[in-house]
Formats: C-alpha cells, structure tokens, sequence
C-alpha cells in the first residue's frame, strides 16, 4: 500500500478552489487613514472593516496605548494564571462586567480564543449544544473541541430549538447564538431564546461580537437592546476588535460560570496573557464606546442613508438593519467581479464565499461606520449602482 501524499492531496484542492472561484487572496494595506486604505499604492474607501464606531484609530486611544507601553512595556511575558495578569488586565474586566451589569468578566486574547476556551470548559461529552445554523465558526469550533453533542437549528427557528432541547431532557443543556448575525447582520430572537433557556433550565450564551457597542443604551449590546439588561442566567461574549476598535475579547456573565471559564479553559490557561497596555487601551475603548452615542447615531444615519438609497436602487438587500449590509448574490463568480469592479472604482466591499456562507449565498458585505460620510455612503451606492446585478425585473 502507497501513503497518500499530503503535497499531492493539496495541489489537488488549489486547483479545485480556483476553479470554483473560491481561493482566498491577502491585500495589504500599505496606509490608513480612517476608512480610507492604500492598496497597491491605490487610496480605497473601505466598507470591508468591522469598526463600526471608528474608534479603532481614534488620538485617545492611541495615546492610552503609547502611555501604557512606556510604563509597563510589550509583552506580559507569561500566561494570566501564572504572572501574566496585570492591573489593567483587572480593570478591563471590571469595567466591561459594570457596563454590561454582570458580575464578573474574563479577558481573552481573542473572541476566537474565547469562544473555543468558554465552551470547552463548560460543557462535556454528554451534553447538547444547541446553535443557530448562522452562528459564527469559532462557536462551532468550541462545541466540537468540548466534545458535546452539537445539534444545529435552522436560522433564527426557536420552535426547532425547542424541539430539539425537548428530545433530549437528560442531557445538560446550552444554547449559543451570535447576538447579531456576522455575514446576515440581523439580530438573533434573543427574548424568546431567553425564555426557551429559562424553561428548559439551560444557559444561553450571547456572541455579541457584532452587537456590543453597536446595540442598546450605552452600546451594551444585543442583550440589552433585547431587554436582557442584567439577566443573571446569561453568558455573553464581548470583542474588543470590532466597535470597540481595540484586540481581545471577554466572557461575561456569573461568578461561577466565569470562575468555571477561568478554571478550565485550555485557550485561557496555556496562553500569553494580552501585553497590559494593549488592555489599558481597550479600557480607554471601552469608556469611548459607552459614552459614544454621539458616534452611534451618526452610525444609524448612515445605516439609514444606505438602506434607504439601495432600497430605492432595488439592490438584494437581505432585512438588516445593523452595520452589517449584505447584498446577496448567489454564485461565487457574481460576488467576486462585483467586489473587483467596485475595487477599480475605489470602493472596498468583500466578497464573502462558502465556507464562511452557506453554498449558494456568496454576497457582497456592505460594513458601515461612523467614520463614513454621507459623500462616502452615496460614492459606493453610485458604485452599487453600477456594479450589481438588481432585483429582476426592474
Ligand atoms: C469576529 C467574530 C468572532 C471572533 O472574534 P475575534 O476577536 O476577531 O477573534 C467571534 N464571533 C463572531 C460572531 C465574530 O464575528
């Protein structure tokens, strides 16, 4: 018998995943200013970038990283269980657990990070994890690495999810959602999860990496805006490196469900710690964000301008109404010229393919961000326009 080779096994996927339209290309960018982004010497208007609020180079922040690097330095040279956690590792989480009102959160290096770790701690073999067919990838991730059952309930589809939790009385019980859908930008039924949960005694576990910032007074997220301020049964996950423009992420929720997270997450326990003064930024990040609504109305009017003018264009629109904006265009071919001819115009939208959608779903994902102007918003429908195939029939 011959070993299969890995080489030959890979030279065969390349030449598949070019044909399919499906190879994944890196772009530098070269410079930045704002939403604006060098690119092969070329200055695009990026709609690509999940910093809703703009922060992400805000002078506050920057200065709060220079600050805390000259007095603590890079790196935090050790993971936070052994003399990695400084203080304002400490005090991140202090403040995002009061903004949120929960007790107790966790830093991770990442909502990648944190995803995998919280669900690998917390569940076991024998039980279920419940989760929307949409979710994110690293929630799949999570749940597979914890070994648990994972069943996978079609979109947004609580009846299913409560059939699903129904079957299976004996088995300890957690139900995961994005809070607003990444690549869909709609927001999850989180009222009705939160009962669901509350009658079948499982946990309810929030991704709002889309959602914080964005959503609910003070930007508290999907949660609040869905009435769960404070609900004490909740886990959620906060990422810095979306609205709140800075690296990391963190697992909110109880004292004993964090503890346990702390306890047992192998992506917490066998890893570097965040360097401090990336924490003491993200803590500058944080106090941004809660007191920006200033920076969130100004992402809501740009929101509406775009919505309203892709309306009137008949562009396929799915029913959004985050920063998140995808046009839907089926096939991998249609989505990648669409976003190549918006590029020759200036103009940075992505085009997002399976595996990150469903087969059949490639779209254009229109971000927005208060850092947009109105000049900017009407600059890429002018490129819609031009660019994408309408609704047939007009
Ligand atoms: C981006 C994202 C993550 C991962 O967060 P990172 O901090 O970028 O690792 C997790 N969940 C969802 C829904 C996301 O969109």
């Amino acid at each position: 018998m011959t070993r299969p080779s890995l080489l030959d096994r890979l030279a065969l996927q390349a030449q598949q995943r070019a044909q399919d339209d499906a190879t994944r290309r890196l772009l530098t960018v070269e410079q930045r200013n704002g939403v604006r982004l060098q690119v092969d010497g070329r200055w695009l208007v990026s709609f690509a970038g999940n910093d809703y609020l703009g922060l992400s180079d805000h002078p506050g922040l920057v200065r709060a990283l220079q600050r805390a690097a000259g007095e603590s330095g890079v790196g935090s040279a050790s993971s936070h269980l052994v003399c990695g956690h400084h203080r304002p590792h400490a005090q991140l989480e202090e403040a995002v657990a009061e903004w949120l009102g929960q007790p107790r959160a966790l830093l991770f290096g990442s909502g990648y990070l944190a995803n995998l770790g919280a669900l690998q701690a917390l569940l076991e073999r024998d039980d279920l994890c419940l989760q929307d067919r949409l979710n994110h990838a690293c929630l799949l991730d999570g749940a597979r690495l914890s070994g648990a059952q994972l069943k996978r309930y079609p979109h947004a589809d609580v009846d299913a999810a409560a059939r699903q939790l129904g079957a299976s009385p004996e088995r300890a019980a957690l139900i995961a959602t994005d809070g607003v859908f990444s690549m869909d930008g709609d927001i999850a039924p989180l009222t009705e999860l939160a009962q669901l949960a509350e009658r079948e005694s499982a946990t309810l576990y929030i991704d709002d990496a889309h959602g914080v910032g964005v959503l609910g007074a003070q930007g508290r997220g999907s949660a609040d805006h869905c009435g769960l301020a404070g609900h004490q049964a909740l886990l959620q996950l906060v990422t810095l490196g979306k609205a709140i423009g800075s690296y990391g992420a963190l697992v909110v929720g109880s004292e004993a469900l964090i503890d346990a997270v702390l306890q047992r997450a192998r992506s917490y326990v066998f890893t570097t710690a965040l360097p401090p003064a990336l924490a003491a930024a993200a803590l500058t990040a944080v106090r941004l964000t809660r007191d920006g609504d200033a920076l969130r109305e100004r992402l809501g009017q740009n929101i509406d301008r775009f919505v309203a003018g892709a309306q009137q264009l008949s562009l396929p629109l799915l029913p959004s109404r985050s920063p998140i904006q995808p046009l839907l265009l089926g096939n991998n071919a249609a989505a990648l010229a669409a976003s190549l001819a918006l590029r020759e115009r200036g103009l940075w939208v992505p085009a997002i393919r399976p595996p990150t959608v469903p087969a059949g779903s490639a779209r254009l994902r229109v971000s927005l961000s208060a850092a947009h102007s109105p000049d900017d918003i009407d600059a890429l429908l002018d490129g819609l326009a031009d660019c994408v195939p309408r609704h047939q029939g007009d």
